[in-house]
């Protein structure tokens, strides 16, 4: 993966950048390949050397890496301060499987705490299924790896898109910039059931790319889909009277309304749009721009 500077960043961040001391090790895939798209890794895998990713695109994962120092700073001596400069590791249906660890916090109570920085957006609607997954498989590579199994999961989210006059103006939006969710726990079986699988995924979109076939596409939910909507507006208001999942549904409301109309607020698949850098080799997301365009 080359890094471009397509709008001339200052040498130490892009330097900052190049100099990713992050890396799955020896290991064949890493938690944070685990729970990613198995189409979007393997195309990944193949084009590796022929890819671009521009350093302004890299800006928020190098901001994910300073949250690090953040904990040195704190000093807090938790159970996992003595495995928080490395990796964890396990083998699992004959790969080896490992996990970062130096976001997290380990409390006496048994709380496993993983620290990020978000987009209010992402927390709007509670924790992501993709970070549920991520912190389960850690939670099982420490118990792998012979300690006990954390009791609780938490996420603490920093978000870095916070706004003061929102949080004071709406009634749903977060009252911090720093959120602490909840992330439900599985069990170990459960957990290595979902590590088994996702490997398997992995295994059979790697061997489609090699026999020239089309990689199993995406779920919804790992394109981080938003659906259409369609909001009814009202004069003299800014914001949506309701937001409705369906046409009919917002049309109906709109006719009981005075001076009432309703305006789309198209879908998106977010990570497809901006946040993949395989989106210009994906069949996938390929034949989606196609069938947009011949429409
Ligand atoms: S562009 Fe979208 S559909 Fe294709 S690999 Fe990336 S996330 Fe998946």
């Amino acid at each position: 993966m080359n890094v471009t500077n397509n709008y001339a960043l200052p040498a130490a961040i892009v330097a900052a950048v190049e100099n990713d001391p992050y890396s799955r090790g020896d290991a064949d895939i890493s938690v944070t390949e685990l729970i990613a798209p198995a189409q979007q890794r393997a195309l990944m895998r193949e084009h590796w050397h022929e890819l671009e990713e521009d350093a302004a695109d890299r800006l928020f994962a190098l901001q994910g890496q300073l949250i690090h120092s953040l904990l040195e700073r704190a000093n807090i001596k938790h159970q996992l301060a003595d495995i928080a400069e490395r990796r964890l590791s396990a083998e699992v249906a004959g790969w080896a499987l490992s996990g970062q660890f130096d976001n997290l916090i380990l409390d006496d109570s048994g709380t496993l705490q993983d620290y990020k920085y978000s987009s209010v957006w992402s927390v709007k609607n509670g924790v992501k299924e993709e970070w549920v997954a991520q912190l389960n498989v850690l939670r099982w590579l420490v118990y792998a790896n012979g300690y006990d199994a954390p009791e609780r999961l938490q996420l603490v989210a920093l978000l870095r898109d916070w706004s003061k006059p929102a949080a004071m103006r709406e009634r749903d939006y977060p009252p911090a910039a720093v959120q602490v969710l909840d992330v439900p726990v599985w069990t170990i079986s459960e957990t290595l059931r979902y590590i088994v699988s996702r490997l398997a995924d992995h295994e059979a979109a790697r061997n489609d790319i090699a026999d020239g076939d089309k990689p199993v596409p995406c779920t919804p939910a790992e394109r981080w889909e938003r659906p259409t909507q369609y909001a009814v507006m009202q004069a003299g208001r800014k914001r949506a009277v309701k937001l409705h999942a369906h046409a009919d549904d917002a049309h109906a409301h709109a006719a009981q309304l005075p001076k009432a109309r309703v305006e789309i607020r198209p879908g998106a698949a977010v990570r497809c749009e901006s946040y993949c850098a395989v989106a210009h080799l994906c069949p996938q997301r390929q034949a989606e721009l196609a069938a947009a365009d011949a429409a």
